[in-house]
């Protein structure tokens, strides 16, 4: 027997509608190059995406078009992603810090027919435009002027294409798995793959991040994404906050920098923010430096790479900021865990809670997850055993886009994340490595990340990766490399003690070496493969 229910699409067009009709007044604070704090409402924001339709329809737009960005955090951008979405294009955002040839790659895959580009990115395109032929106008994010002179094929400013253009759009009635944006992941080999979103998939991963052990966004929060908006979806908060009616605070091109992170969370009574451990030792440093305070804010959703636990105390001793841990991947939408205080937290000690904490947490209802062995049989939850991470849900990708034959890795149903993992008894996932990083001695598995995070927490270490070096006995040995901190002189002996104690003996690397900085990839992760490249010549002492 069928329920009698509605059948409506999960949309991101109601999302839109939703907040238009019941949010029109919440508001968006943008950093932009041409105006310093742009600000205006929901309402707004909506009118304008409606007139970019009228723009794109006007282009000659045909429903399942891709339309490029290569833009920072701010107001145009969100008009972008719900303007072309809802009207049944794809919004392909992409990561400006790739390198060019990638990006030439990515724009060709994807046949991308417009661009949406933020002023600071023309030089870079002016270089590229002759290889990309399936661009047909592209849009510079600003004002009339960014335009001019600007070198670009037919170029035109956003600006002037919305001009004049009606607020209100007939939207078309899409059936929920039509695809609304695309991006791609670049893994360290082989070309970057393309993760295609669908309606149904992003309203559903938007419901889970909003629940309250997940992101808990709520109308009283003021939400900061530093998670940039080309990279998945800055992780579904700008749908999030549509939904509940959240302000939202867009960085723009200042997203690295700590000084203006702060003066925005000042000024605009920042709530809650999110994004790559990397962008909040820049904010910690400055505070350090210059004893300003961040009194509004809350929380933290810190994610994409390890979260080490000097960060999280930094924020929650000097600055009374709780930070949660979260864990997902592009091909995820990205979210999978995140780590928020279970029922009994109060009854366990500091230790054990610290312990739980730097884990990325449980997966959201949505996402289900297995750990499993080289032969693909189940680990045990034991909060020791290492094993493949597998997930599977609504938001997880089923193939990668025109790569023919990329749904095999998902043909018993399940995607296989390339994380290696350990899962406790009560569900909480810890990421010990990539598949490719794991270090492999005498057949036993070692946590880089684990050993990462140990290094961390000396004063003495700015930053610390942790790689597998070739060993004549135990076929790999842990070999820390360290950026020291500017004036703090911290010898390899010391470093080497001070993982005493806190793993086991035969995990404490073998050698350190010092390094002026660290490879790190577009989405500022440290990049082992390179590291690995670099120390190919490195030999163990006496071996
Ligand atoms: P991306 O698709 O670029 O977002 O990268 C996803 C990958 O980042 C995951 O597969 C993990 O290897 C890594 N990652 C994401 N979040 C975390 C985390 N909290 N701790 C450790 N690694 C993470």
């Amino acid at each position: 027997m069928l329920g009698l229910m509605m059948h409506s699409q999960l949309t991101l067009t109601t999302v839109m509608a939703h907040a238009r009709k019941f949010h029109g007044d919440a508001e968006v604070v943008s950093v932009t190059a041409d105006v310093p704090l742009h600000r205006y409402r929901y309402r707004e924001a909506f009118a304008r995406a409606a007139q970019l339709a009228h723009a794109l329809q006007a282009l000659g737009a045909r429903i399942g078009d891709r339309v490029g960005t290569l833009a920072w955090n701010d107001y145009r951008h969100l008009e972008v992603y719900f303007g072309a979405a809802c009207m049944g294009l794809v919004c392909h955002t992409i990561n400006p810090r790739l390198f060019p040839e990638q990006i030439d790659f990515i724009v060709n895959h994807a046949e991308d027919r417009w661009l949406f580009v933020d002023p600071a990115f023309i030089p870079l395109l002016r270089g590229l435009q002759d290889r990309l032929p399936t661009v047909e106008r592209f849009v510079i994010l600003g004002p009339a002027a960014a335009a001019e002179n600007c070198g670009l094929r037919d170029a035109v400013s956003y600006e002037s294409l919305l001009e004049g253009l009606p607020g209100h759009f007939d939207l078309p009635a899409l059936d929920e798995n039509t695809a609304c944006s695309l991006c791609y992941t670049s893994g360290t080999t082989g070309n970057p793959k393309g993760v295609l979103y669908s309606h149904r998939a992003l309203v559903l991963h938007t419901y889970a991040a909003l629940m309250p052990d997940s992101m808990n966004l709520s109308c009283r929060e003021v939400v900061m994404p530093v998670v940039p908006m080309f990279h998945v979806n800055a992780w579904s908060i700008p749908y999030g906050a549509a939904v509940v009616g959240a302000k939202l605070v867009f960085p723009g091109p200042r997203m690295g920098d700590g000084e203006a992170l702060q003066k925005l969370i000042e000024s605009e009574a920042v709530t809650l923010t999110a994004g790559v451990p990397t962008v909040w030792l820049a904010l910690l440093g400055y505070l350090e430096k210059t004893g300003k305070r961040v009194p509004s804010l809350k929380r933290v959703i810190v994610g994409g790479s390890a979260c080490p636990r000097s960060l999280m105390e930094a924020f929650e001793e000097r600055h009374g900021v709780h930070v949660q841990h979260a864990w997902g991947m592009t091909e995820m939408s990205p979210i999978g865990t995140l780590n928020s205080p279970t029922a009994d937290w109060d009854s366990l000690g500091a230790e054990e809670q610290w312990a739980l904490r730097l884990k990325v947490g449980r997966p959201v209802f949505g996402v289900d997850v297995k750990i499993v062995d080289p032969d693909g049989r189940e680990v045990a939850w034991d909060g020791e055993s290492f094993g493949s991470l597998k997930v599977r849900g609504p938001w997880i990708c089923s193939a990668y886009y025109r790569l023919d034959g990329s749904d095999a890795h998902a043909e018993d149903g399940w995607f296989e994340t390339g994380d290696v993992a350990t899962i406790d008894a009560r569900g909480f996932v810890a990421i010990t490595d990539r598949t490719k990083d794991v270090i492999k001695s005498g057949g036993e598995w070692i946590s880089s990340i684990d050993l990462e995070n140990t290094a961390m927490a000396h004063p003495g270490v700015a930053e610390a990766a942790v790689i597998g070096a070739a060993h004549p006995k135990w076929a790999e040995r842990p070999l820390l490399c360290v950026v020291r901190k500017p004036g703090v002189d911290v010898s390899r002996d010391e470093l080497l003690a001070f993982f005493d104690g806190k793993v086991a003996k035969w995990w404490i690397p073998d050698d350190v070496v010092f390094v002026d900085e660290l490879p790190h990839t577009a989405t500022g992760k440290l990049s082992k493969k390179d590291l690995r490249d670099r120390m190919s010549g490195y030999r163990f002492p006496g071996t």
